[in-house]
């Protein structure tokens, strides 16, 4: 497998590395057998995240004794100073280690909400306090909107942005990548097959690394998968002409109907939160994570069946999604 350093940090990571979604979906016993695949294949570099239900749990147990030798990243949605210290601490015990390599502030949304992270008593302080105490080493964003992650890039207060590159989600490579490189900010790219989309993962995989980004994080779950994605860090070449047209047919397939997460098209006059909901149906739909999609389905009060077809997001949509009609098609899919 091999190695790049990720930015400015010290981590020398595995172009490959671990996404921790999915393992929530398997039983402690499998994840053990999943990690310990993950360790043979050379992966270093395992990411997951507070809102991941027991993902920091899971990964903790199954690699704690070759802390030594990986970098374990991982991310949290508060906001504020209080909140995100906490969270780190929780973090700590969920992967037993005194430090954690990468914090980052998980899918920062809008530019309000970046400016409120760096105000007195915000997130950026914790991260800052928890730095300083030695209980992280580095410290990331992590996002869906390009104009918030290309803000925090050039800010200069971040080591690593982490947000969703793959060929269909292509829009990333015209600013932020080559900003991240020229602030030698480390780009960890979130969602690489698409959110379980796209099919030729090989390709998938070997188009982003080979167009700006250092380390790609499939989530996987399963022995196969794991071998499959591992094998294209053991050489890094360029997806072949033949991969670049199925790649273009699959974007073709899902462009017009494949949210990015955005958030332009809110607010939404009834009250749906369209990006969150459309987050739902994948998880539903691709990832098969029923049990968690119905869980979060469950605190929503305006779910997808609460769409009147008033067609307001439809003008805000820079990506022409036909909402109504996904919030259609998922209600009768979910409900
Ligand atoms: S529906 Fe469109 S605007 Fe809304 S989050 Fe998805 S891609 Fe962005
Ligand atoms: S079409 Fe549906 S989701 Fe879109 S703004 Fe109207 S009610 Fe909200």
């Amino acid at each position: 497998m091999l190695k790049r350093r990720l930015g400015k940090t010290d981590m020398n990571v595995s172009v490959v590395g671990f996404g921790g979604i999915p393992i929530q979906g398997i039983s402690f016993e499998e994840a053990d057998r999943v990690f310990a695949k993950a360790l043979d294949e050379g992966i270093n570099f395992f990411d997951s995240a507070r809102a991941y239900t027991d993902s920091e749990e899971k990964m903790g147990r199954a690699l704690a004794r070759s802390r030594d030798s990986i970098y374990l990243s991982t991310k949290a949605l508060s906001r504020t100073g209080a909140g995100l210290g906490d969270e780190i601490e929780t973090s700590l015990r969920n992967l037993r280690t005194d430090r954690i390599d990468l914090y980052q502030l998980h899918s920062v949304g809008t530019l309000v909400e970046l400016d409120a992270i760096f105000e007195p008593g915000g997130a950026y302080e914790a991260l800052l306090a928890a730095r300083a105490a030695g209980k992280i080493r580095w410290l990331g964003i992590t996002g869906h909107s390009r104009e918030v992650i290309l803000r925090a890039i050039e800010s200069g207060l971040f080591d690593t942005a982490q947000f969703p590159f793959n060929p269909i989600e292509d829009e990333w490579s015209e600013a932020v990548i080559p900003a991240a490189k020229k602030a030698s900010v480390g780009t960890i790219c979130m969602k690489p097959l698409a959110g379980g989309a796209i099919r030729n993962h090989r390709a998938a995989l070997r188009y982003e690394l080979s167009r700006g980004m250092d380390v790609v994080i499939p989530g996987m779950d399963e022995i196969d998968q794991i071998e499959e994605n591992a094998s294209v860090g053991a050489k890094l070449v360029p997806p072949s002409e033949g991969d670049l047209v199925d790649l273009h047919a699959e974007k073709v397939l899902w462009g017009e109907k494949f949210c990015r997460r955005c958030g332009y098209c809110q607010p939404c006059p009834n009250g749906l939160n369209i990006p969150f909901l459309m987050l739902i149906d994948g998880y539903y739909t691709r990832y098969e994570l029923r049990d968690w999609a119905l869980a979060r389905l469950g605190t929503l009060a305006k779910k997808f069946c609460d769409c009147a077809a008033c067609g307001e997001c439809l003008v805000k949509c820079p990506y022409h999604l036909p909402i109504p009609d996904m919030m259609k098609d998922a209600a009768k899919r979910i409900l």
